[in-house]
């Protein structure tokens, strides 16, 4: 609808980003608008409003943008999802398959406690790969994936397929 449309305007296309052939999609420009700001973090906390949730993970780092906003609009804390090295505490750690290699991702031992309902927030769904991590992380420390939510889903990658059983949400689609 014409809302959509109006914040998919906001959102700039950069070709060739990182490297050829990736169509990245930058948020920065629709970080920047007020207006469009404030209609993403209202769109993602009515989305969650009244919903059972404990905690609100976020990943880094483009995550964070939008992470801690859902997490105050429902009185819960924020827990980082970091890079590896960061943290400073006891951490534990996923690896995962990228395209060439694999990464890692870490979390705090402590950040979660057995039984949480947990919701994970990124702004982009791509590939599903780092998504289905952070939900390994949080139910190896025995939290329940409560949702994930994203800015951004791109459909024709079919990150979804990665992620079945869990509730997805995305508020914009390409
Ligand atoms: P994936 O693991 O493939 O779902 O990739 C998700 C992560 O990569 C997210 O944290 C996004 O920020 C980032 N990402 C992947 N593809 C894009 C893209 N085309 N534009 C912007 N960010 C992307």
């Amino acid at each position: 609808k014409d809302f959509m449309n109006h914040l998919k305007q906001l959102i700039r296309e950069v070709p060739d980003f990182p490297k050829p052939g990736i169509n990245f999609y930058d948020i920065t420009t629709l970080l920047k608008d007020g207006a469009g700001l404030r209609s993403v973090i209202d769109s993602l906390n009515e989305r969650y409003k009244g919903a059972a949730i404990d905690a609100v993970v976020g990943i880094e780092a483009r995550g964070y943008f939008f992470a801690p906003t859902v997490a105050y609009s429902l009185s819960v804390g924020f827990v980082p999802v970091r890079k590896p090295g960061k943290l400073p505490a006891k951490t534990v750690e996923v690896e995962y398959a990228l395209e060439y290699g694999t990464d890692k991702l870490t979390m705090h031992a402590d950040a979660i406690e057995p039984g949480q309902r947990v919701l994970i927030v990124d702004d982009v769904l791509a590939t599903g790969g780092t998504a289905q991590a952070v939900a390994q992380l949080v139910e190896r420390q025995g939290g329940k994936v409560a949702g994930l939510g994203f800015v951004i889903e791109l459909d024709f990658l079919e990150g979804r397929k990665k992620l079945t059983g869990y509730d997805i949400f995305s508020l914009l689609h390409y």
